[in-house]
């Protein structure tokens, strides 16, 4: 099965890529000939996931998926959400972002936090959603120097080296993006014997 992946984040494409395996040919938006910026113009996770899926689509009329997440802080009421990518501004400056909520969360001795991805699939125009949900803590200060966005900030629930210090495989066993991911796969899986019998 062909499919485009609706994002322009390359860590992204890392992340999901390699657990899709053979049976899907992933074409990223480059590789589709797509050189645009996709608008993330909505309050929730879910409705931009599906506004980036439902664009690619329109335009390609090709099957494919987009993900939305975020960082959701206790302290912080759920900041920087679905915000995540220009909580510090337009820029998207991961440095900035991570400044921003260590200094929100200077003086919190509740430090719960959890990371949350939406996948939008579309196949045929009919759009499938899944969850995936990574709780942890934010640490005091930033640790390693792996991964992307808030990864050095973030410790998961089981762990004690935060994203940034972990390898991929590492991250994706504990990653919100990692547990949608296999929910897609799984989903897959299903259509094609769905298909085959
Ligand atoms: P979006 O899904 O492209 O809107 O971006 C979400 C933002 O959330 C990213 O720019 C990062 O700042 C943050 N984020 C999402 N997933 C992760 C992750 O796995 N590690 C660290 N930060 C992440």
């Amino acid at each position: 099965m062909k499919l485009i992946f609706a994002t322009n984040n390359k860590h992204k494409v890392e992340e999901i890529k390699h657990m899709l395996g053979s049976e899907v040919e992933l074409l990223t938006m480059k590789e589709a000939g797509l050189y645009q910026d996709i608008p993330e113009p909505h309050d929730t996770l879910e409705e931009n996931a599906r506004e980036k899926s439902t664009v690619i689509y329109k335009l390609t009329q090709t099957n494919c998926f987009s993900e939305d997440s975020g960082l959701e802080v206790q302290a912080l009421n759920g900041e920087p959400g679905v915000r995540s990518a220009r909580y510090a501004g337009e820029e998207k400056s991961d440095e900035k972002n991570i400044e921003l909520v260590l200094q929100k969360m200077a003086n919190q001795s509740n430090r719960k936090a959890q990371f949350r991805t939406i996948i939008s699939l579309l196949i045929g125009g009919q759009e499938f959603q899944f969850e995936g949900i990574c709780e942890g803590q934010i640490l005091l200060e930033k640790r390693g120097t792996g991964g992307f966005g808030y990864d050095p900030i973030f410790v998961p629930d089981g762990d004690t080296r935060s994203f940034g210090e972990m390898s991929l495989q590492e991250k994706e066993s504990y990653s919100h993006r990692g547990k949608a991911t296999q929910k897609l796969v799984a989903f897959l899986k299903e259509l094609e014997q769905k298909a085959t019998n």
